[in-house]
């Protein structure tokens, strides 16, 4: 059995990185046929280009061991090197590192960014360890990685429980090791070492942009408009608010503990400040606590997941009331919902477009790395509109000229762009 054959076999019972795997390839079957390539490149296209696992041997501070492990999968790197976020969760698994680094891949080329797609992540709940044992965590991590990263190589970034300290770690780790400061080898860094200003906020920034343009889209002013966003960490805070200083009313706000919800709108800074004191959303003053299942099927304009995959899904879909979901998350939309979601005429504003924000910003942290000459916010922040609201545009006009989703149109642009790669290199030997 091929890779694509084996992880497109329907299973009963498939763990969350099998899902989105299977969502994965299933997108990507969809944009092959759509293009009408032949079988030997849909294999080339779904198959990682390499894939690293590695144990990551951890003394805790009370002095016991234990072993975590690690992944890096870099999916294609047919233009350009590879690049994607590390996450610290206990849900990694090879399949969902799998599926999110070829995401990475679609997501850079329709962005048009020069990188092709991996991810990495470690099986670990960062909560339950000390700041000094997650960076014994990630500096053995990047050791074990380190033939395999580097500026043109393999480009880390942050994700779900990690953040830009975790890529101050990696670069000083990577640096050593190579006996020179290599800055290139991670974005997201903090601006003193070399990042760029606006990345932290970044995938947030461009997940409102296009929002923003999805509810213009469908007709809806942002000071009519109401919105829930699942998640309340880098990406669904900052999204929040600049949701809410567009004039978008926020109802509700969930994280991994519980859900707030007030009608007549949340004050997303004071929120901010309570999750800073408290670490969770919960016991926030003016609003209720609700059901965190009951966000996402509010009635509501715009419904912003932005925590984790698969939480629109066959069980829910069908409740969904939203006009519009924008998908601050990667897969939060199973293949089953979306089907669903189409039939009942919400727009869908696909991962690869929306959070590309974030791989953007990073793409200029690069840039202005390797030219070592930093720009201001306001050049940052301008050139990132303009590539969301370019990649909107195409999408858009992909999805009415050939009569598919946002999802399969942006889908199909990417594959095309990598596929075009792979035939004009050719093959070696
Ligand atoms: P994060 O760790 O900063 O925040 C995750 C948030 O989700 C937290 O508030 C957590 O409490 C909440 N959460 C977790 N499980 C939940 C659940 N079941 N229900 C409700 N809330 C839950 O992570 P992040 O960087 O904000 O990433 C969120 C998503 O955005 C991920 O899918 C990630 O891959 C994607 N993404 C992140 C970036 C980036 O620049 N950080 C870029 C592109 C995509």
């Amino acid at each position: 059995m091929t890779q694509i054959e084996e992880l497109t076999t329907p299973t009963t019972h498939r763990s969350p990185g099998e899902h989105a795997l299977a969502d994965a390839q299933a997108q990507l079957a969809f944009a092959v046929d759509l293009l009408g390539y032949g079988s030997g490149l849909h294999q080339l296209l779904g198959s990682s280009r390499r894939e690293t696992r590695v144990s990551i041997p951890l003394r805790r501070d009370d002095g016991t061991m234990e072993v975590l492990t690690g992944y890096r999968v870099q999916h294609n790197f047919s233009r350009g090197p590879t690049k994607g976020g590390l996450r610290y969760s206990p849900d990694v698994s090879l399949d969902e590192v799998r599926a999110l680094a070829m995401w990475m891949t679609w997501k850079c080329a329709l962005l048009d960014v020069p990188y092709g797609g991996a991810k990495g992540g470690v099986t670990i709940d960062p909560r339950l360890y000390s700041q000094a044992e997650l960076e014994r965590v990630t500096r053995r991590y990047t050791s074990e990685l380190q033939p395999v990263l580097g500026p043109d190589k393999d480009i880390p970034a942050p994700d779900i429980g990690t953040d830009e300290r975790t890529m101050a770690w990696i670069m000083d780790t990577y640096s050593v090791n190579a006996g020179y400061t290599v800055p290139g080898v991670v974005t997201g860094k903090p601006v003193s070492i070399g990042g760029s200003l606006g990345r932290s906020t970044a995938t947030s920034r461009g997940v409102a942009q296009v929002a923003l343009a999805a509810l213009d889209h469908v007709g809806v002013a942002p000071t009519s408009a109401t919105a829930a966003v699942q998640g309340f960490g880098k990406v669904g805070a900052s999204a929040a608010e600049f949701l809410a200083d567009a004039g978008v009313r926020i109802v509700a706000i969930s994280d991994q503990y519980g859900a707030v919800h007030a009608s007549s709108g949340l004050d997303v800074m004071r929120l901010h400040e309570h999750v800073a004191s408290t670490g969770t959303v919960l016991g926030f003053a003016d609003a209720d606590p609700i059901d965190p299942d009951s966000l996402l099927t509010l009635a509501v304009d715009l419904l912003v997941p932005a925590a984790v995959e698969g939480v629109i899904n066959a069980t829910n879909a069908a409740e969904v009331r939203a006009t519009v979901i924008v998908e601050g998350a990667n897969g939060p939309t199973t293949a089953e919902a979306d089907q669903i979601l189409r039939s009942k005429g919400v727009l869908v504003v696909p991962d690869i477009l929306a959070n590309a924000g974030g791989v953007i910003v990073s793409y200029f942290e690069w840039v202005q790395g390797n030219q070592a000459f930093w720009w201001t916010a306001a050049e940052v922040e301008e050139r990132l509109r303009v590539r969301m609201l370019a990649g909107w545009s195409a999408v858009v006009e992909s999805s009415q000229r050939l009569g598919i989703t946002l999802r399969e149109a942006a889908t199909v642009i990417a594959v095309q762009r990598v596929a075009e790669a792979h035939q004009i290199r050719g093959l070696y030997p």
